[in-house]
């Protein structure tokens, strides 16, 4: 077990200028967020334990260790980290990370793309673009962004460390949990034993405290997707533009945007396997990437030849379930609801489960009963509804022949505020709206 300083992590994070520039300086972000964090302690000696170091379970932490409790996460890797590869972040992302206390911190190293934009990979047609400017920023109140998933977990576990109430156990695997009168009891795989008075199980789409109180079943996609990141000396300029950009093409689409300033590229291309998959990630092969993609348009086929090292995932989603809480056990991020990738909003996702989980502990005065049941009912339908949508996304982007006349023709043309509109319900998530309306009798 190891404790992580802030140094340790200033080595694996480090810290990065947006593009935008005027960043304050990690330092005085931390100290700033340090008092600010002091002063919502509310000193409570109880321990919650969270089921893994990602996204959502050190947002949890955060989410916790703002409630006043003491948090131990456990996580099964040796070293607490992100695979190198980029994310999309909807306005909701600022709305969760502020109400986390760092949006400060992760605003610095996002880069602000200026448009969302879509093509046809087959004819280079454009089909839709949406502004990510100014009006969009009024209407959602937040930014869209991409970000280096290792800079959002970083500016996390930051803003968690800094209040000195998160201890890190790595190399610990969750493997059984039992549950009595006053608390939780989590067994490892090293035989260790870890008490606390609640547990978030926040160990991702593999998770084990879903396979002990639900033990359903994975649904493999089949559709494979290849992430790299590319060093911008290397990027097409005829592709470098400040945008989230997509080419749709018959089962397949390709994916890039700007990193870290505009230094690196994101590059993510996704197909439907010719084989049968599991649900894996592992590296990737430059041949097998290269097999697929035959008769997309050469500028955007230019990318598959980019990375010269590529991650691969075999993607897989679970159908929505309307349980997540077990006793003082509960599920949050991809444990609770892993979904396809095609909304970008899964991170998204487990940052507002953990600030709802905190909003729900603050309404109830820190009860964890009442607290999970209020948590549970604002987050059920709302992520059944991404891992649904994302599904249908992902035949949409995936069209082919006449399918694919009907998309574009959806699309091409329509405006900003028609876009915007749609974008309402899963942009237009706030802290102050995100719990679900009281039920008869109860008060808040
Ligand atoms: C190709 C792809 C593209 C994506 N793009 C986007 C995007 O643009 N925007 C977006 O918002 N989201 C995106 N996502 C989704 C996002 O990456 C995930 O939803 C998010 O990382 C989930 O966070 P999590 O903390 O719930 O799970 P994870 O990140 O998986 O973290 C789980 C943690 O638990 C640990 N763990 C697992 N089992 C155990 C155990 N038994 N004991 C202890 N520890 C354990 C793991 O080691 C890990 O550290 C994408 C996902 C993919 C695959």
């Amino acid at each position: 077990m190891l404790t992580i300083s802030i140094l340790t992590l200033s080595v694996l994070y480090g810290s990065y200028d947006s593009r935008t520039g005027g960043v304050t300086s990690p330092h005085a972000l931390l100290q700033r967020y340090r008092r600010q964090a002091a002063v919502s302690d509310t000193s409570s000696p109880s321990q919650v334990l969270v089921a893994g170091g990602g996204i959502g379970g050190i947002a949890a932490a955060l989410a916790l260790v703002r409630r006043g409790f003491a948090v131990k996460v456990l996580e099964q890797s040796p070293q607490l980290g992100e695979i190198g590869a980029g994310i999309q972040l909807g306005p909701n992302a600022f709305a969760a990370f502020d109400a986390l206390g760092i949006g400060e911190i992760a605003r610095g190293r996002a880069v602000y793309t200026d448009e969302m934009v879509m093509h046809d990979a087959l004819d280079e047609s454009l089909v839709g673009r949406i502004p990510t400017g100014a009006a969009f920023r009024e209407r959602f109140g937040n930014p869209y962004a991409v970000i280096h998933r290792a800079d959002v977990h970083g500016s996390l576990f930051e803003g968690a460390q800094a209040t000195r109430r998160i201890e890190l156990a790595t190399s610990t695997q969750v493997q059984r949990i039992e549950q009595d009168d006053t608390g939780v009891t989590v067994f490892d795989a090293g035989g260790g034993r870890h008490r606390g008075i609640a547990l978030i199980g926040a160990d991702g789409v593999k998770s084990a405290v879903r396979r002990q109180y639900v033990g359903d079943d994975a649904r493999v996609s089949g559709h494979v997707v290849y992430r790299a990141v590319v060093d911008k000396k290397d990027f097409p300029a005829d592709l470098a533009w400040n945008a989230a950009s997509i080419w749709v093409g018959p089962n397949c689409h390709l994916v890039h945007y700007p990193l870290r300033g505009g230094e690196q590229y994101n590059v993510v291309v996704t197909f439907h396997s010719r084989d049968k998959e599991e649900w894996s990630v592992r590296e990737g092969s430059r041949a097998e990437v290269q097999s697929y993609f035959e008769g997309i348009c050469a500028r955007a086929r230019q990318l598959i030849d980019l990375p010269k090292d590529w991650k691969r995932w075999a993607t897989a989603d679970r159908d929505p379930i309307g349980q997540w809480n077990y006793g003082r056990a509960t599920l949050l991020g991809d444990a609770a609801h892993p979904t396809l990738q095609y909304l970008a909003q899964g991170a998204c996702m487990a940052m507002e489960d953990a600030v709802t989980l905190g909003e729900a502990l603050r309404v109830n005065d820190n009860d964890f009963g009442k607290a999970f049941a209020l948590y549970q009912r604002s987050r059920v339908a709302r992520t059944a509804r991404i891992v649904l949508s994302a599904r249908e996304m992902g035949r949409i982007f995936h069209a082919r022949g006449v399918e694919r006349l009907v998309r574009n023709e959806l699309w091409q043309g329509r405006s900003p505020e028609r876009f915007y509109d749609a974008m309402e319900w899963l942009y237009g998530w706030k802290v102050e709206n995100c719990l679900g309306a009281p039920t008869p009798g109860e008060t808040r």
